[in-house]
């Protein structure tokens, strides 16, 4: 594999930050997840925008142009064959003291990963997921604004140990006033009937990329979408439930804190966006050469 760090590309061996990288002690630092599909980068402009977008709010100044960035993604994946596959992109603060002030960190690194990717088995798109709801809040957004893809991901970390160790794969995390907020890397929707839901960016939740796209592909297939606040009651009593990501896509969720959701299998609207989702993957993107 083949690592680009400041305009180069590296060996894996030789892929190598420095210890002091405020990235690293600080997780300060912004980052992206973009999936390649058949040799096409997806959804690569509102990944670079989101990506600025959280360098923008944390005072963080990417030494090079969108387009630069756009570039250098395509040209890591072509350095790798990336015919399929999961691009992290990394900006970290880069090297400074060990006190908190970003502004002695002189230069950002910028990393781009092109790896491929572990996916969810396919049995849990199959049968879909069993979650749980978890005590550690989602951070308020008035502390950290969850649009801030930044390093730190220890408040998801937390959810997720919680799901893990009630014996479920993922987690949803609600918000402080106990309204549902996302899942830990994904999402969530409802459904009842022909209507959508999910909770809006108050919620405080990460306005994800596949979030949007779904939303789009639903209305265009006449479903009713709305951004609302939910309870746990609502998820329980929806008939179908899914999670969207980069990494997951759209995945059906049948089961929340012991509670069958619908028929406890994954549901045709689901099943129908998933199909829709995947048909959109497939044909689009920037193409990688
Ligand atoms: N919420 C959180 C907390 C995430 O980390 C992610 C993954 N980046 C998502 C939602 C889904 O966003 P996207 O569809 O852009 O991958």
């Amino acid at each position: 594999m083949r690592v680009y760090i400041n305009g180069k590309l590296y060996s894996e061996r030789d892929a190598k930050i420095s210890v002091f990288d405020h990235g690293l002690l600080y997780g300060d630092g912004v980052f992206e997840g973009i999936r390649v599909y058949n040799r096409r980068v997806f959804m690569l402009a509102e990944h670079i925008d989101r990506l600025y977008r959280s360098a923008k709010a944390i005072a963080l100044e990417i030494p090079m142009s969108r387009k630069a960035m756009a570039d250098a993604v395509v040209r890591t994946c072509r350095a790798n064959r990336t015919a399929n596959g999961y691009v992290r992109l990394v900006v970290t603060r880069g090297v400074g003291t060990l006190g908190l002030n970003p502004f002695v960190c002189r230069r950002p690194q910028v990393i781009i990963i092109a790896a491929t990717i572990q996916l969810y088995p396919k049995e849990y798109y199959e049968k879909g997921l069993s979650i749980v709801t978890v005590p550690t809040v989602r951070n308020l957004s008035e502390a950290l604004n969850p649009n801030i893809k930044s390093l730190n991901y220890l408040n998801n970390i937390l959810a997720k140990i919680e799901a893990i160790n009630a014996g479920v794969p993922e987690a949803i995390m609600l918000n402080a006033d106990g309204r549902v907020a996302e899942a830990t890397g994904d999402n969530i929707f409802t459904v009842k009937g022909r209507t959508l839901a999910t909770p809006p960016p108050q919620a405080g939740v990460l306005e994800g990329i596949t979030r949007n796209v779904v939303m789009d592909l639903a209305r265009k297939s006449g479903y009713e979408v709305r951004e609302q606040m939910m309870t746990r009651y609502d998820l329980y009593n929806a008939d179908e439930v899914f999670l969207t990501g980069t990494a997951a896509e759209v995945v059906p969720v049948v089961e929340i804190d012991r509670r069958r959701i619908g028929e406890g299998r994954p549901g045709r609207v689901t099943q129908h966006l998933e199909k829709q989702f995947r048909q959109l993957a497939a044909a689009v993107g920037v193409p990688v050469g």
